[in-house]
């Protein structure tokens, strides 16, 4: 029920955590973190409080200054480890955070057993990380390209980012119904359901619009939909509400 996304120099670790403590009111019964640390892709999911993914991750490897954070409130598949995001795609190398639903998932997952993969949850997002990779193997296509095409196959509602560990330096998040709040900052982006875990960071943010997808590296971002229209960003300062 809440996304946090962060890609710059800091901590992101420490940067979701807080984050997704700040969406904790939203409620939620599971939680995880992705991050990329020299070029490996580190997990960490836990069902249970946030608070309890901290403690499993006490002593853990969670350096890294790229990753994305996730409270989930099940649609799909009970609250448990296996079903929590983020989940991964059949090789390992990409990784997902969904909040939303997609409706023809069981569509999608039975044309992905029938080409060869194999699911580790029981949960709707999954399918979507299966079929971007698909797409980005049989269209020979970048993430950002396989990112697109895909969420044109996908019925329903999401607030999404994804993760590839052979592109330790991007992010991609996109929205169709769900809210997501870019924050811009200097040489750093900060991702999030609402604004309260970027408020801190910097003032300057971007409200997604339905059916666009972002792209950010630490110090480029594009927009553009999903029928591949560049849209330009329109950054917004937040006000401060006393
Ligand atoms: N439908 C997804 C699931 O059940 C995401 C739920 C959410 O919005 O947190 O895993």
């Amino acid at each position: 029920c809440g996304i946090v996304g962060y890609i710059g120099q800091r901590n992101a670790w420490e940067v979701i955590i807080k984050g997704l403590h700040r969406l904790e009111y939203r409620g939620y019964d599971s939680a995880g973190v992705a991050l990329i640390n020299q070029d490996q892709l580190n997990i960490y999911k836990k069902a249970g409080k946030v608070s309890d993914l901290e403690n499993f991750s006490d002593g853990k490897n969670i350096k890294g200054a790229i990753g994305m954070g996730h409270t989930r409130w099940a649609t799909h598949g009970a609250p448990s480890d296996r079903n929590s995001h983020p989940h991964t795609s059949g090789d390992g190398k990409l990784a997902i955070i969904h909040n939303g639903i997609i409706e023809n998932y069981a569509t999608l997952k039975e044309e992905l057993i029938s080409r060869g993969h194999h699911f580790n949850s029981d949960t709707d997002t999954e399918v979507l990380i299966h079929l971007i990779e698909e797409i980005q193997q049989q269209e020979q296509v970048d993430l950002l390209e396989a990112v697109r095409l895909s969420l044109n196959e996908v019925i329903g509602a999401y607030a999404i980012v994804v993760m590839s560990e052979d592109h330790p330096d991007q992010l991609i998040a996109a929205r169709k119904g769900s809210p997501m709040v870019i924050g811009v900052g200097d040489g750093e982006y900060f991702i999030a359901s609402d604004a309260s875990p970027i408020v801190e960071y910097t003032k300057n943010v971007i409200y997604l619009k339905d059916k666009e997808i972002a792209f950010l590296k630490r110090d480029e971002l594009l927009i553009k939909t999903i029928d591949n229209v560049v849209h330009s960003p329109y950054i917004q300062e937040l006000e401060l509400k006393l």
